[in-house]
């Protein structure tokens, strides 16, 4: 998905206010003026892309019961487990459901079978 041109005005107005509270370019520990810019740039771009993960990467909880992978038998829903994962920019959080097989005796996770297909 593109991000829309009704984002694209919201990043800038997001900007303008990033810049006006940042102030004057301190440029002493940059490469140059451009790195500093840039370096600054990276870090406030990795914060908006750590809070849409953060936001976005709750997976919502299914049914009260879930195949198991493994076996086959119904697993029961323990709840919702925070997992770690690396993303493209470094590790991120996400949120998803858990379930636990009595004949296994061990968690699964239905979303992982969901984004493999
Ligand atoms: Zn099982």
């Amino acid at each position: 998905m593109a991000i829309t041109e009704s984002m694209r005005e919201r990043v800038a107005a997001m900007a303008r206010e990033l810049a006006a509270e940042w102030g004057e370019v301190d440029e002493s520990e940059a490469l140059s003026w451009l790195d500093a810019i840039e370096s600054r740039a990276i870090e406030i771009s990795d914060a908006l892309q750590t809070e849409l993960v953060r936001q976005k990467g709750v997976r919502p909880a299914g049914a009260d019961e879930a195949i198991c992978p493994e076996c086959g038998r119904q697993g029961r829903y323990q709840g919702q487990r925070q997992r770690e994962l690396v993303g493209r920019r470094g590790p991120v959080a996400i949120a998803e459901p858990e379930y636990f097989c009595p004949g296994c005796r061990k968690a699964f996770f239905p979303v992982d079978q969901v984004d493999r297909c």
